[in-house]
């Protein structure tokens, strides 16, 4: 008889050794690697004076070397959006009085999204996530912005800060330092100082046009989009691929000369959580309402849970 490779009295011990190997693997892919992600998960945003965009960067790049897994997890993500952050002026309509909300009432959410678990991450965090690119927290939240009020500026952030929470800011490239009837924008002194403080700032086009009047070409649109990002790069030495549509308002050929102009992402006004990353060109939102008060605003947020 020809001998065996492997002498017959060793087979047990070789199975024994597969054994131990293969439970090992299998304790590190359902026991430990959970436990692993959601420590990385749980570390806290970094905002701090100095450079603080680097520091975001350095935490998403170190998760990423960590080969953070996306695939399976459900998600279910409120992107609020906001405009004012403060008093409602004197002899406002009904138009400004809905997209004001006070600080108190602005604090009173932040707390609640706290106290309730949630991390507020940017929209680059977004992009990367959808891309593969990096993981969310258990249960993220995104603060939006839009064009670029100074009160906003002004109000929103210590409360943001106070809470370690980043915000994300539409700006709207020719305004910024002008007042407009009761609207006073931030200037890019203020924006910049928001950008240093760790808050994101993203294109909301370089004059608030409506994307689907169809007066606007092609070309205007592309130059309105191009010329927005090199506004921002010019004042803030970067520009993000996110776009706010100004209304809420596009179409499939601005869609195309947006992406031409570079945008990888953009949000709509479309109500909403964003449940699926199939569309990075229309992400809904959810509108915080100048008079709603915090049960209403629990509401909207637990929707669906
Ligand atoms: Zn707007």
């Amino acid at each position: 008889m020809k001998p065996s490779l492997i002498p017959k009295q060793y087979y047990t011990a070789i199975m024994f050794v597969f054994a131990v190997l293969i439970s090992a693997a299998a304790a590190y892919v359902f026991f430990w690697r959970p436990i692993i992600s959601n420590f990385r998960n749980s570390t806290p945003y970094a905002i701090q004076a100095g450079n603080p965009l680097s520091q975001t960067k350095n935490w998403v790049t170190l998760r990423v070397a960590f080969g953070a897994q996306n695939e399976g997890q459900n998600y279910k993500i409120p992107i609020l959006m906001y405009h004012h952050i403060g008093d409602v002026p004197a002899h406002a309509d009904a138009i400004r009085r809905d997209l004001t909300v006070s600080e108190e009432t602005f604090s009173e959410q932040v707390k609640w999204l706290k106290d309730n678990g949630y991390e507020s991450v940017s929209l680059q965090d977004l992009l990367l996530f959808a891309q593969g690119k990096t993981s969310l927290p258990p249960k993220p939240v995104i603060f939006t912005f839009d064009d670029g009020y100074e009160d906003a500026f002004q109000n929103a952030i210590p409360i943001l800060r106070q809470y370690g929470f980043v915000g994300s800011f539409g700006v709207i490239t020719n305004y910024p330092g002008q007042t407009q009837g009761t609207n006073i924008y931030a200037s890019w002194d203020e924006i910049f100082a928001a950008r240093r403080q760790g808050m994101e700032i993203v294109c909301h086009t370089q004059n608030h046009f409506d994307g689907s009047d169809k007066k606007f070409a092609s070309d205007y649109i592309y130059n309105n989009l191009n010329g927005c990002q090199k506004n921002l790069a010019t004042h803030l030495g970067q520009a993000e691929p996110v776009l706010i549509y100004p209304f809420g308002h596009y179409t499939a050929s601005y869609i195309v000369q947006a992406q031409k102009a570079g945008f990888k992402m953009a949000l709509t006004t479309h109500q909403g959580q964003l449940n699926s990353l199939n569309n990075l060109m229309q992400i809904p939102r959810v509108r915080v309402h100048g008079n709603e008060d915090l049960e209403q605003f629990k509401k909207t947020i637990l929707a669906g849970e």
